[in-house]
């Protein structure tokens, strides 16, 4: 039928059909390109999607949610664990090894899976190479290709925990230098005042214009008593701060232990036997063989130390100081009939301001220096230190030092004076007294008028020289060391050049370990600290002036 055939309602009838059609093919059209467009997103974030797991700084791990297997495993992880991809693939990771012990068991895992979101922090596991790690693991679940899976990010912290602990003990350790800063002040602060408390008072009362002699005398003693413990305390707190800063240094030297047990001997038989104690010695070696290369400042201070304390902790029956040779070592001991320390004490109080009677701080004075100064001299030495000991019945001090023989003659040293010289009386000295210090020149004077015939003063190291040049028979300089214009090394130094006999006893206030080296260097035949003992500078008269007399 041509169209002029048709009638107009039927022409509009297919014109209607006609749009219709039209309209659902756009439909199908628009349909279709809105499909295309979201499969193209879907390929476009897989990728994207890939990319990230291929890339990510995080291990990641895809498992099956129903079977707990592996399905999938980033290169990161690869990586971390040491594991190739095949040997991950359709392996639960209870069977890779690394995390079996760990996630308590995997039906657990799973029912724990099942509320979406597990998260280990700091969970340690062993990677294919045998090296322990510390991971963050957080797994969730979701659905892919209608399935549930689940993606466990694993992440390595074991650096981050390491850094963390070593910040958490960093503050740790300078909370308890803290701690001990003001522990140690309240402990000097005490210790100080106390000594200071007996000198001031004392010293008051002595002004007392009716005070009767043996008061006086009395009263002398305390002070005497008191500036003693102080130069303790001054000493212990160079020492410890010495140990503490690392500045101590090591010394060795030529010495003879024979002859630093017998001086130690002789110089504490006296207070002993007052106490009426009995005070013994064994040296166990020939004195040829009792020659060793140690420090024997060090040495010294242990062995008195150790037998101070002997004193201070006993109030009868013996003591006895010696030594054994045991292989390569020498054993010292000190051994005393004294309080004795409860076995639950006896590491502790080898520690900075321990004291064994926690309970009765103040019944023996002393700060708790003396045994933790002791232990780090006796280990920069090379050896141990220990106590054996019974409470009520006593202890028993040793210390070991490695014994280095060194086969030489007898040195000239203060120490080895046998006691029974000393008595004999040095006379008619010229004497030089080298000194800034107006109180201590008079105090060196009053102590040697007795040996000399003649006393000259210089003022400075310059003086010295003059005075020492012009006065060739000179005997006996005592070297202040610290002087104006010019110090007692450098004098010393240049009177050496025109005068190779003279004695010459340098004198320092800074008692501090080397100074006795640098003396000797610079020229000096021996050294002494002050406070200056009597005592102490007759023992050096004796030992330089007796032997010359009788060469
Ligand atoms: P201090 O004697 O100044 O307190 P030390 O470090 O020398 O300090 O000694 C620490 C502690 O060890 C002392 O306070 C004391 O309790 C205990 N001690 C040391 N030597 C002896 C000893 N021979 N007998 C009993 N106790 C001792």
């Amino acid at each position: 039928m041509n169209i002029q055939d048709k009638t107009r309602e039927e022409l509009i009838s297919e014109l209607k059909e006609l749009q219709q059609e039209n309209n659902s093919l756009e439909n199908l059209y628009n349909e279709t390109s809105r499909l295309k467009k979201s499969e193209e997103d879907l390929i476009a974030s897989e990728i994207r999607y890939r990319r990230l797991f291929e890339s990510a700084k995080d291990g990641i791990l895809i498992l099956d949610a129903a079977t707990g297997k592996i399905v999938d495993v980033n290169p990161f992880l690869i990586n971390l664990l040491g594991f190739s991809h095949e040997q991950f693939i359709e392996k639960t990771i209870w069977e890779m090894g690394s995390f079996k012990d760990i996630i308590a068991n995997q039906d657990k895992f799973l029912e724990l899976q099942k509320n979406n979101y597990v998260r280990y922090h700091d969970l340690p596991i062993l990677t294919n190479r045998g090296q322990k790690i510390q991971v963050e693991f957080v797994s969730n679940v979701y659905v892919s290709d209608n399935k549930n899976v689940i993606q466990c990010n694993i992440r390595d912290i074991t650096t981050q925990i390491e850094t963390e602990k070593e910040l958490i003990k960093a503050k740790e350790q300078a909370e308890e230098s803290d701690q001990l800063k003001s522990a140690f002040l309240a402990n000097m602060s005490h210790e100080i005042r106390t000594p200071m408390n007996g000198i001031l008072g004392f010293a008051d009362l002595l002004k007392n214009p009716n005070l009767t002699g043996t008061k006086q005398q009395q009263y002398i003693q305390i002070i005497e008593k008191s500036g003693a413990r102080m130069l303790n305390i001054i000493n212990d707190i160079i020492s410890i701060s010495k140990i503490e800063s690392g500045l101590m240094e090591v010394n060795l030297s030529k010495s003879n232990i024979n002859e630093q047990v017998e001086y130690i001997y002789t110089f504490f038989k006296p207070e002993i036997e007052d106490k009426k104690i009995l005070f013994s010695y064994k040296n166990s070696l020939p004195f040829s063989k009792a020659f060793i290369k140690t420090d024997r400042e060090k040495l010294f201070a242990v062995l008195t130390n150790l037998v101070k304390n002997a004193i201070k902790y006993s109030k009868k029956g013996a003591i006895e100081l010696g030594y054994n040779k045991k292989d390569k070592y020498l054993e010292f001991y000190v051994k005393d009939s004294g309080i004795g320390i409860d076995s639950n004490r006896q590491e502790a109080i080898f520690e900075r301001f321990i004291q064994a009677e926690i309970s009765d701080k103040n019944a023996y004075q002393g700060a708790g220096l003396g045994l933790s100064i002791s232990k780090a001299y006796v280990e920069i030495l090379g050896g141990k230190i220990w106590v054996e000991s019974e409470k009520g019945i006593g202890s028993t001090f040793y210390f070991t030092i490695p014994y280095t023989p060194e086969l030489t003659e007898s040195v000239a040293s203060v120490y080895g004076i046998p006691h029974s010289e000393i008595e004999v009386q040095v006379k008619n000295l010229n004497i030089l007294i080298a000194e800034d210090d107006e109180t201590s020149d008079t105090l060196i004077s009053t102590m040697l008028e007795e040996n000399s015939s003649k006393i000259s003063h210089a003022k400075n190291g310059l003086e010295a020289i003059e005075l020492c040049r012009n006065n060739a028979d000179t005997d006996l300089i005592l070297m202040d060391i610290k002087m104006p214009k010019m110090d007692g090394y450098e004098a010393t130094q240049q009177i050496r050049r025109f005068n190779k006999d003279v004695i010459v006893i340098a004198l320092t206030a800074y008692g501090l370990a080397g100074d006795r080296e640098k003396a000797i260097v610079a020229g000096c035949n021996e050294y002494i600290s002050k406070p200056i003992m009597k005592k102490e500078l007759l023992s050096l008269l004796q030992l330089y002036f007796n032997k010359h007399e009788s060469n």
